[in-house]
């Protein structure tokens, strides 16, 4: 028999994996987990707001979806909840150059699909308690290193043998290992809302350039448009205070007509933004997903991809060193899981903020709309940006 090393643990021994956090990305990673090995949530009382009052509309990529799909969710949302896009358009506001991202350009047959935040979040909840996995009463506060793993306060478990970590951008437990952020306040906001439209866009996702911000705009279930709107802190303020009527006059002003007259039932929300990388995403036992170990800028929508990869890999990870005979390894899966997937997402925020500083500020020459064109014309030059778009980069880490 293989000798007891340090990070290796008899399966019989083990406990099962806490993850800690009620959103999307720990769900995820609680569902996936629990198809090689028993699951527990805790802390499940702590969440910021109920998630019906989140403005969210979330656009996920493929590969996000297929991660869906793999425990029956995507079938689930069905048509009513999902709005597939098939196409991505880009243009600088009062510019003639369209620049527009097909599914065909790689091959496919959608780019992706639109969710609510909260039917997400509803899904997901539904299918953790259809996979069986419990939730713990205890506090994440009071969670403790042992021998084994990690002892769970009040609930006499005293061996899970991983804490996965989901608890969004402020991780408590994050700060608690000691782990380093690096951070950068962008003193710009996300606001966000959704708005009915006289003329439906199609199945087309689409992002304007205007002088005070990049502008999103994604197709709603159910019909009407989700916009993201990016601005300078002040600039947001200001017109934090204006009515609805003004800011679908603003929306009007900023699409150019594109989808005729523009009404809002209710004010935007303002999320402040920054960017919030971890050193580290894991520790002996202990790995972060999501906004714990990554927060971005929201204007590509890929923050909840991310977060989902994230899921994916540690799963694959996990599941692999389950399979083997004989003990655990436990750390070696974790490492393996933090080496895929810190490099890959550093690599994407590079080409992320590339393209944001590219898009900022005055272009007195034109060279955005050149470059635009450019690449309007040239398919072979369009892929490796639709490869990005549609999540493709981590695929190949989640088997
Ligand atoms: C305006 C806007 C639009 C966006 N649009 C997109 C998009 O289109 N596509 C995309 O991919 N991304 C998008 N994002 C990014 C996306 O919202 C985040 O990346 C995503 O929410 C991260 O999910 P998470 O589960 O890691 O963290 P969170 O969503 O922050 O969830 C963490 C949860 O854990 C809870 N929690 C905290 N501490 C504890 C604890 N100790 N115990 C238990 N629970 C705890 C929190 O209350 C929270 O509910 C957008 C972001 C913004 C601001």
């Amino acid at each position: 028999m293989e000798p007891l090393k340090a990070g290796m643990v008899s399966r019989t021994a083990a406990g099962p994996i806490a993850v800690v956090g009620a959103g999307p990305v720990g769900l995820l990673a609680a569902c996936l987990v629990s198809r090689h090995h028993p699951v527990c949530r805790v802390g499940e009382a702590i969440r910021a707001a109920p998630p019906e009052k989140d403005p969210r509309l979330y656009a996920l990529s493929p590969v996000s979806l297929n991660l869906l799909e793999r425990l029956g969710i995507y079938t689930e949302l069905g048509i009513e909840r999902c709005r597939v896009f098939s196409e991505l358009e880009i243009w600088i506001y009062r510019h003639r150059t369209r620049l527009r991202f097909s599914a065909t350009d790689i091959g496919g047959g959608l780019l992706g699909a639109t969710v609510w935040a909260r039917d997400l979040l509803s899904v997901l909840e539904a299918c953790a308690v259809a996979s069986g996995i419990t939730c713990l009463e205890a506090h994440p506060e009071g969670i403790v290193r042992t021998g084994y793993g990690w002892k769970l306060p009040g609930s006499g478990m005293e061996n899970a043998p991983v804490l996965v970590v989901a608890e969004g951008g402020g991780s408590r437990l994050r700060e608690r290992q000691g782990i380093p952020l690096d951070i950068h306040d962008y003193g710009e906001s996300a606001v966000t809302g959704w708005c009915a439209v006289e003329r439906e866009g199609g199945d087309v996702l689409r992002q304007v350039f205007t002088p005070w911000g990049p502008l999103g705009l994604l197709p709603a279930p159910g019909g009407g448009l989700s916009f993201v709107w990016s601005m300078p802190n002040p600039v947001a303020h200001a017109w934090q205070a204006r009515g609805t009527q003004e800011w679908a006059a603003l929306i009007e002003e900023a699409t150019e007509g594109l989808y005729g007259r523009i009404t809002l039932p209710d004010p935007p929300r303002g999320f402040p933004l920054r960017r919030q990388v971890a050193r580290r995403y894991v520790a002996e036992r202990f790995a972060l997903v999501g906004d714990a170990a990554h927060v971005i800028h929201p204007f590509a929508g890929q923050g909840l991809n991310l977060g989902f990869l994230d899921a994916g890999v540690l799963a694959a990870r996990l599941a692999q060193a389950l399979d083997r005979p004989g003990l655990v390894r436990w750390d070696a899966a974790i490492g393996a899981y933090d080496r895929h997937r810190r490099g890959a997402n550093a690599r994407f925020l590079s080409g992320l903020e590339a393209i944001r500083l590219f898009f900022r500020g005055q272009d007195p020459l034109g060279w955005r709309d050149q470059a635009l064109a450019i690449l309007a014309r040239h398919r072979l030059l369009r892929r490796p940006w639709v490869e990005v778009a549609a999540g493709h980069g981590g695929r190949r880490h989640l088997r």
